[in-house]
């Protein structure tokens, strides 16, 4: 193959990935005004509704056009050899090659970032703040991006001049040390995020002693689980939206309730969420999605290590000097098609395991209280009660509300 041919399939990659993209949301678009399932009758009353079609109409519209930029943007790139371009930069400043591939990278993640924040400043202070849901200052907001940086440069920074230098010591085995850096980072990082990345960004208190308290505690202790860590999470500084999710494993595991959702739901609601929670620390799902994702790192760091040194990468970009960041670059391209369809299967994965961490909320506590809760989280955030088939099983890492409660009411258990 000549690099002119890889351009163009680098090219038509991007491309069709996009379009594809396209034509699911515009489905799912096509599906807005379809009558709300007997089920969800009770979600939306008349104004709530037309609210949440304006939302999604909106997200769509909006997201149609930020796609659209980036792709046109990207695609220029790519065309006006960009990357060449970052490279010589880059090569001007040092002649080490793990500070080339860090000030590369640096170039084009800071420069990207900067293009996106008009879209999630749009995002946040128009739409979100339209519809209630914004509570973030634009102080806060920058604030987290500043922080976002730091942390981007010094984790991502970190991991990268460790990955090049791998490469630099090893060559093609890189992929071996790679993977089981990785994997002992992840493990590192799920059982320590919550005490080193949140408290940058969020308050954390204990859930202070009362009736609530009480509650989950008398469902861990008769579900057998012990559970002494509860939160919760200051995430109305930001949102209004509500959200619950459980962290790290053994004893670091921990249950994080948002104020939100504390606000929204009553007593038994709250603990039916926790109890699907938990239901996913008991059926090994916070296991099992390492494991997989363990796997997956370890296969894709392999189909790396097999095309990173083909200079063939580095001159379909229009670099003469082969360099493992430009390998890089365009490998992401290439191995994207493979990344989505292990997405869409991780997200059917992620589905089953809904469905049992909901199975598991109904038989140790109740289904009548999920299913409220259910509704009353879809209805503050606007859900869309409607999505088509396709954008379900392409994006959705849950099942739909739909689905959810008709399973909670037929499934025996
Ligand atoms: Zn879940």
């Amino acid at each position: 193959m000549n690099p002119t041919t890889l351009f163009y399939i680098i090219i038509a990659i991007i491309i069709i990935d996009f379009l594809i993209d396209k034509y699911i949301d515009f489905l799912n678009a096509k599906h807005f005004n379809d009558k709300i399932p007997a089920e969800l009758n009770d979600v939306y009353n008349e104004e709530e509704y037309y609210k949440s079609q304006a939302y999604k109409k909106e997200n769509y519209k909006f997201s149609l056009i930020t796609s659209s930029f980036t792709i046109l943007l990207t695609l220029a790139f790519f065309w006006f050899e960009g990357f060449s371009w970052v490279d010589k930069i880059a090569r001007d400043i040092s002649d080490n090659e793990i500070f080339i591939a860090l000030i590369f990278f640096g170039i084009i993640m800071i420069g990207s970032d900067i293009i996106s924040t008009p879209f999630s400043y749009y995002q946040n202070f128009v739409i979100e703040e339209k519809y209630g849901f914004n509570k973030s200052t634009k102080k806060l907001f920058f604030l987290d991006k500043l922080k976002g940086w730091l942390l981007t440069i010094i984790l991502g920074g970190g991991i990268l001049a460790l990955i090049v230098w791998f490469y630099l010591q090893t060559g093609t085995f890189f992929w071996i040390y790679t993977w089981i850096f990785i994997a002992v980072f992840s493990i590192f990082m799920t059982m320590f995020y919550s005490s080193l990345i949140v408290p940058l960004f969020n308050k954390q208190t204990p859930l202070e002693n009362g009736e609530l308290r009480t509650s989950i505690e008398g469902f861990a202790e008769k579900s057998g689980f012990n559970l002494d860590k509860i939160f919760v999470i200051d995430g109305s500084k930001r949102s209004t939206k509500a959200n619950a999710y459980f962290s790290g494993f053994g004893l670091k595991k921990r249950i994080v309730l948002y104020d939100t959702l504390i606000n929204d739901l009553n007593n038994d609601e709250i603990v039916a969420v926790l109890a699907h929670e938990i239901g996913h620390y008991q059926k090994k799902h916070v296991f099992i999605n390492m494991i997989i994702s363990i796997v997956l790192t370890g296969f894709t760091l392999f189909i790396l290590s097999l095309l990173i040194n083909n200079s063939l990468l580095s001159e379909a970009l229009s670099v003469n000097q082969p360099s493992f960041h430009i390998g890089l670059i365009a490998f992401g391209v290439l191995y994207s098609p493979i990344s989505e369809v292990t997405g869409i299967l991780m997200n059917y994965i992620s589905r089953k395991f809904e469905y049992q961490a909901d199975d598991y909320a109904k038989e140790k506590f109740n289904a009548e209280s999920l299913i409220s809760s259910l509704k009353k989280l879809s209805k503050n955030s606007l859900s869309n009660l409607t999505p088509h088939k396709t954008t379900v099983f392409m994006h959705y890492s849950h099942p739909t509300l739909l689905q959810r409660i008709l399973h909670l009411k037929n499934n025996a258990g």
